[in-house]
């Protein structure tokens, strides 16, 4: 195999391109990854519509791959060829900077994130270094593990952020939230899923994954909340998320953009309650969340599409026409 496909953005808001490229060799340190699947996260909408940034251009998004080690790069330890890897968000980071230095590299000062600052997994094969990639053990299947490797680390981050609350709501219930409901109601906590207004499907499958209740964004829960994580893009979800959780109560917002944050009276942050943002993943929290997720049986929903049909997955994701995960397929004709 000498040349690789990539659907690649060229310019904020515009469709992406399939581009044929030759198969680029690893430096030291890296490996070269041939790709299975690769998830598409709402954060690849965000830079695709020019949301996010300063993105490397052009670019090809996506960081939930899953693929085998085609060529590990000089230097390279730990991985040998056909091995399977996962390869997620956070891609490099420099491990000098205070943050990198006090555990905390997921805020590091200078950091390169798969599929936004350095090339994804929209492709058949993709450059990683090989510091930041994942061990993937067992036989799951590859489309149905690509979206833990954001979607269910971001939501395990976010799990952790919000304390250690026995009543948890859950604001979005796409990629992320499918797989985190299983995971907190497996650690017994009470899940409470809010979704669109009438949005029925994902309400019933936030039912079958563990939750105790489900219902529209702006409806109130029977009861009220220890904590409450955000996963849709919208603003305007913080101020409700404060009015449904309980004094010191949290409110984790778990995405990377979203509109802006409408005011609201501060009586509704009184009393001790708090609304903290999640950034990134660390390397431990992936080796925490990917250990738990076969523990506490996490099954994903995945909807599978042909590399090619990048476009149309993104369009449905934008369009809310995805329950639970989208995943590219290079292999799929
Ligand atoms: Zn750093
Ligand atoms: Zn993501």
């Amino acid at each position: 195999m000498t040349s690789m496909r990539a659907m690649v953005l060229e310019r904020p808001g515009t469709p992406l391109e399939l581009r044929e490229r030759p198969v680029p060799t690893p430096g030291a340190g890296e490996i070269l990854v041939e790709i299975a699947a690769c998830g598409v996260c709402r954060t690849d909408l965000h830079v695709v519509d020019g949301e996010l940034p300063d993105p490397k251009l052009p670019i090809v998004p996506g960081h939930e791959i899953v693929g085998r080690v085609a060529l590990p790069g000089i230097g390279v330890e730990g991985f040998s060829p056909g091995e399977r890897v996962g390869v997620p968000w956070l891609g490099h980071t420099c491990q000098t900077c205070p943050y990198c230095c006090s555990g905390r590299e997921n805020l590091c000062d200078a950091p390169l994130f798969t599929g936004y600052t350095r090339d994804g997994g929209y492709s058949t094969h993709v450059i990683a270094d090989a510091r930041f990639c994942l061990p993937l053990t067992g036989s799951s299947d590859d489309a149905e593990t690509a979206p833990l490797l954001c979607a269910g680390l971001i939501g395990w981050r976010s799990f952790r952020m919000a304390g250690e609350g026995r009543t948890l709501g859950l604001y979005g219930f796409g990629a992320a939230a499918h797989i985190l409901a299983q995971v907190a109601a497996w650690q017994g906590c009470r899940v409470y899923a809010f979704t669109r207004a009438g949005d029925h499907a994902a309400q019933s499958l936030a039912k079958s994954l563990g939750a105790v209740w489900a219902g529209g964004s702006e409806e109130t829960p029977p009861e009220l909340l220890d904590a409450a994580i955000i996963f849709a893009p919208v603003g305007a979800l913080v101020p409700l998320a404060l009015k449904a959780v309980k004094k010191g109560g949290r409110v984790v917002c778990g995405g990377i953009h979203m509109s802006d944050i409408p005011s609201f009276p501060y009586r509704d942050l009184w009393e001790e309650r708090q609304i903290v943002s999640v950034a990134n993943l660390t390397r431990e929290d992936a080796r925490e969340f990917l250990a738990i997720a076969p523990k506490a049986g996490v099954k994903t929903t995945v909807t599978r599409y042909p590399l090619t049909e990048a476009n149309t997955a993104l369009t449905d994701l934008r369009q809310g026409r995805i329950q639970g995960a989208a995943v590219l397929i290079p292999g799929m004709p």
